[in-house]
């Protein structure tokens, strides 16, 4: 098949040419979005990431452009509008599960780094400053962490959070039994953000769970909570969070989606004017630490996410079963 890939870098390219089961690929640096649609005319299918934008006027340009397949080479699907593609009976494969582990470790470092604080550290100590002033961390040891959502990667930061000897209470609308045998609790949301000591998202940006850490949810949270967020910008209402921040309700932020990212993660921006004040405000604050969407980026997930996005486009071509369908 003849595939549009967008929003490529060097890595992207790199893993996707290794892993290549006879297709013809064009890279595109270039995001999936209105402006660009007219690029896949007379390619087969197309290849997205977490930014591209494939509303209802994309999928009518790709159709018109003869595009017959959408694969992403992510699990979340917040991105696409399902309803309209399947009106217009494209299909949209995306890769489940690709190493679980690489964004439940990212979400472990983030709580490390920010607990203990090892990216001042660095930093001082490069310029000669030994002193541990304002440096002083917490034991996780003990600590009740909220995960919220415990499907593929909230499950293995659970496995993760019992290693450091946590104390965690979940909270999903299928309570995993596996987990609950291992001692972790369910209970509502409510119940489960209060008294935590560190919050981590894991559920999917659906309309039901945009802006689930609002205003009303944080007034919940323990004064001084973590707050961690490694599944999808959308989950949390920037503005209150940062309102959060500045009244000492949320002690720390660890980000690495963030809502409006889409202008801003991936791209080098470091001689450019950042327009974003909000994203400007979370920098500002020496309790924040936030990274550019990486949270999937280890070998074994690109291998995977590779791997898997060729054998759905293999599958369609094939005119085998749509296992990863949605
Ligand atoms: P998953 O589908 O395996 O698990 C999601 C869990 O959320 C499920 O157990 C589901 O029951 C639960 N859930 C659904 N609706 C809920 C609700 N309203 N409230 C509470 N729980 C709810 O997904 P996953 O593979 O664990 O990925 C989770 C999210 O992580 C994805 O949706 C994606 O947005 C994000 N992600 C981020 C990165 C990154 O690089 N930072 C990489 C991969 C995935």
């Amino acid at each position: 098949m003849r595939i549009a890939v967008f929003s490529t870098y060097q890595y992207d390219r790199d893993f996707l040419t290794r892993h290549n089961t006879g297709h013809e690929l064009e890279f595109f640096v270039l995001p999936l979005n209105e402006q660009t649609a007219q690029l896949t005319a007379g390619f087969d299918a197309v290849c997205i990431f977490v930014n591209d934008q494939v509303n209802a006027i994309v999928l009518n340009t790709l159709q018109q452009n003869g595009v017959r397949l959408i694969v992403l080479r992510c699990a979340g699907f917040n991105n696409v509008d399902l309803e309209a593609a399947k009106k217009l009976d494209i299909p949209v494969l995306r890769v489940p599960a690709y190493s679980p582990e690489a964004v439940a470790e990212h979400a472990m470092a983030l709580i490390l780094t920010l607990n203990r604080k090892t990216h001042k550290a660095y930093n001082r100590i490069r310029e000669g400053n030994f002193s541990l002033e304002r440096l002083m961390g917490f034991n996780l040891h003990g600590r009740k962490v909220a995960v919220i959502g415990t499907g593929n990667i909230g499950k293995a930061l659970c496995h993760i959070l019992k290693g450091f000897g946590c104390r965690i209470h979940a909270y999903d609308i299928y309570p995993d039994v596996e987990l609950q045998a291992n001692g972790v609790t369910y209970g509502s949301l409510e119940e489960t953000l209060a008294d935590a000591d560190v919050v981590s998202l894991h559920c999917p940006l659906m309309e039901s769970t945009k802006h689930l850490i609002n205003k009303h949810t944080l007034e919940l949270f323990k004064p001084g909570a973590m707050l961690i967020n490694t599944s999808r910008g959308g989950l949390i209402d920037t503005i209150a969070v940062i309102d959060a921040l500045k009244h000492g309700r949320l002690g720390y932020l660890g980000l690495d989606v963030y809502e409006q990212e889409g202008k801003l993660f991936f791209h080098d921006l470091s001689e450019d004017i950042i327009q974003d004040d909000l994203i400007m405000r979370l920098i500002s604050f020496p309790n924040v630490l936030i990274t550019s969407h990486q949270g999937f980026f280890t070998k074994e997930a690109m291998e995977q996410i590779a791997t898997t996005t060729f054998n759905n486009i293999d599958a369609y071509a094939g005119q085998r079963e749509l296992v990863n369908r949605v």
